[in-house]
């Protein structure tokens, strides 16, 4: 994992899950990581363990459903730590239920989180990284950006749309030195099944939830992408536990 050394990887919805974990792992493996999510108390706290062991860690308010709050987050970024280097596109939300409930204001929140987020945090980053002609993109979509099941049909559009996305992307920015992986995990232990409202989402996800894999599973896999030498391009993984049949 030498390769993580050294470089600055932003990461957003580090406040919980995923973000988190990945946070801890790039900073122990010696990247500077920028924390991106809106709940700062818990960033703030999240720097200062990774700081009290040594590492380099800043946190910066940001809603990414706001264009202008991902600019701001990648401007700090460069001001502390000199460049990008990486950008893990992982903030999202799951607010699952089925279409006849209506819960428009959720697929709103759905799309502007997980597709618009994840736009405006690439516009933020590209200019930079086609100008020092290199960087990586990662972004994490889901099974759900692989398979489609009734009650989830706006949380696997958004999903399916993050692979679009990428796979679109890297073959636009393989001239520029720029790497793009797609990190789909199955069942993780997160937040993410606490915040079902719906009770019909709740039962169908009651399973998957008790054989979810350690958020830090995933932050193995996004390690490795990182950790591979620059020729390398790690385009996707997908990842479930062992038990998940769908
Ligand atoms: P968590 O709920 O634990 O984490 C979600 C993170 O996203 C939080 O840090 C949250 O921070 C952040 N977030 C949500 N909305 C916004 C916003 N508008 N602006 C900035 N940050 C935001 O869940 P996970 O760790 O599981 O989720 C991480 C990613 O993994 C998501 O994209 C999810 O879809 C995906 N995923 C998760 C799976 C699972 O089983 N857990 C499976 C497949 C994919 P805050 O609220 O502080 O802003």
């Amino acid at each position: 994992m030498g390769i993580i050394a050294g470089k600055t990887v932003i990461i957003t919805g580090a406040s919980s899950g995923i973000g988190e974990a990945t946070a801890i792992r790039l900073a122990e493996s010696g990247a500077a990581v920028a924390l991106a999510a809106r709940r700062t108390d818990r960033l703030d706290t999240l720097v200062a363990a990774i700081e009290s062991r040594g590492g380099k860690a800043m946190a910066v308010a940001t809603d990414v459903t706001r264009r202008a709050d991902l600019d701001a987050l990648v401007t700090h970024a460069v001001a502390r730590f000199g460049t990008v280097d990486v950008l893990v596109n992982n903030a999202g939300i799951m607010p699952l239920s089925r279409l006849d409930l209506l819960d428009v204001d959720g697929w709103d929140r759905t799309i502007d989180t997980n597709i618009k987020g994840v736009l405006y945090a690439i516009a933020a980053v590209l200019p930079g990284m086609k100008a020092q002609r290199s960087g990586h993109i990662i972004s994490i979509s889901s099974v759900a950006g692989h398979r489609i099941n009734g009650g989830s049909a706006v949380y696997a559009a958004t999903k399916h749309a993050v692979r679009v996305i990428s796979e679109a992307l890297r073959q636009e920015v393989t001239a520029d030195g720029i790497r793009t992986t797609i990190i789909s995990p199955g069942a993780t232990q997160t937040e993410l099944f606490d915040k079902l409202t719906d009770p019909a989402a709740q039962r169908r996800l009651a399973s998957a939830a008790e054989i979810a894999l350690p958020a830090d599973t995933v932050a193995r896999a996004i390690a490795y992408a990182i950790g591979e030498p620059a020729e390398v391009d790690i385009n996707e993984i997908l990842i479930r536990p062992q038990a998940q049949e769908s």
